[in-house]
């Protein structure tokens, strides 16, 4: 059995190869795979790729393993950010109005590793976490419920794989919430190292792989959906839909440089058209609890804050090809995510089409009745409750 320990140093990893290529192999089923942003700046580590994008040879190797479907976690991306910024703007309007019982900052919640933590030591922050689900729970919500509909199958006859940068994702996708009459959103969770293995089993040569393309409708992202995978990215992602709903006009920029960065904690003040709106930014959670203290304590400044558990965010993750503390391999899986992001014709999430057209057709509005049902959750105490030691009354 394949173990790896998470840089978080709270999980440990259990190989599900076996079970991919079970489901792979049921007639009676059809399996679409989903891949985190920080998969395709991971995956090429062991085939001589390292730190570069190789989304496109990615795609073809998926194919070529025999899924039905090879879509894209960066088109949940841009639906989080749709729920998320809606929220955001929700919660900044109402404090703007004069509403003293809202909870600000809103503290993004895509990160399982700061969800648990938050869960076990701080349940008292639940109600600043953003109630969006991550990408891989909203775009496995989206599959069983829309995608499955749409190809008139039922939910428990398409399987869900996701391939993540990271390790908690495996505990977030068997969390119960996350199930339907016992059918799980996400069925199966594989890391960016468990696909290399099954690259390599399946004797194909990937250096000489040509480049594809990932299926419509959930293939479909924006440069925001990509820069998820980098520390602050989020948060930028965030900023770039919300100032233009917001403020009703169009960016004249659309790269927030200030948010990006590998300090561990950083802040920045985005003009929303006079309303400053300040945010914090804290990746590793020895980091996040500098942020944390001054949000419980009630001293934050900040409007908004994305925390990210691992060092870097997700191209750091704990799922990934192992860094060993290499900054500059974590640097330039970062630069990469950024330059496919410069290169992608729409950078804003609420620009991609299938998503307009998901909420055309399918959801209604962001932060809607069907939204809230299929694309937002709830946070548990998990705090261990400290018994006393028993006192030796040996006489
Ligand atoms: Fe997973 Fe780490 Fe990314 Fe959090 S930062 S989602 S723990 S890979």
């Amino acid at each position: 059995q394949c173990v790896a320990v998470c840089p978080t140093g709270a999980l440990s990893e259990n190989s599900n190869i076996a079970d991919v290529l079970r489901a792979i192999a049921d007639p009676s089923k059809t399996v679409v795979v989903q891949t985190a942003p920080a998969v395709r700046v991971g995956l090429g580590q062991d085939f001589g790729f390292s730190g570069r994008s190789v989304t496109g040879k990615m795609v073809t190797a998926l194919r070529r393993l025999g899924f039905d479907y090879v879509f894209d976690t960066d088109f949940a991306a841009d639906l989080t950010i749709m729920e998320e910024g809606t929220e955001l703007l929700g919660r900044l309007n109402a404090a703007i109005g004069g509403d003293k019982g809202v909870k600000l900052p809103l503290m993004t919640s895509c990160c399982p590793g700061w969800v648990s933590f938050m869960e076990k030591h701080f349940p008292e922050l639940a109600d600043n976490l953003s109630t969006a689900k991550s990408p891989q729970q909203m775009f496995g919500a989206i599959a069983k419920n829309y995608f499955a509909q749409k190809l008139g199958i039922d939910r428990k006859d398409l399987v869900v794989v996701s391939v993540m940068p990271c390790v908690a994702k495996k505990a977030e996708a068997a969390r119960p919430e996350f199930s339907r009459d016992g059918d799980p959103d996400v069925n199966i969770s594989i890391t960016t190292r468990e696909l290399a293995h099954m690259i390599r089993f399946a004797n194909m040569d990937f250096a000489l792989l040509e480049e594809d393309d990932f299926d419509r409708p959930l293939g479909e992202s924006t440069g925001a959906g990509v820069i998820f995978g980098a520390t602050g990215g989020v948060i930028e992602a965030a900023v770039r839909t919300a100032y233009e709903v917001q403020t009703k006009k169009p960016l004249d920029r659309i790269d927030f440089t200030e948010l990006r960065g590998m300090e561990g904690v950083r802040s920045a003040t985005v003009d929303f058209d006079g309303t400053p709106v300040r945010i914090g930014i804290a990746h590793g959670l020895a980091n996040a609890r500098q942020l944390i203290r001054e949000v419980v304590n009630g001293t934050s400044p900040y409007h908004a804050i994305e925390i990210m558990a691992c060092p870097g965010g997700c191209i750091g993750g704990g799922g990934q090809p192992y860094h060993r503390g290499d900054i500059r391999l974590l640097q330039e899986r970062t630069e990469s995510l950024y330059a496919e992001d410069a290169h992608k014709p729409l950078r804003k999430s609420h620009e991609n089409p299938y998503i307009q057209s998901l909420y055309r057709d399918f959801l209604g509005e962001p932060c809607g009745h069907l939204s809230h049902e299929l694309l937002h959750t709830r946070y548990y105490n998990r705090k261990p409750v400290v018994k006393p030691c028993s006192t030796n009354t040996k006489k």
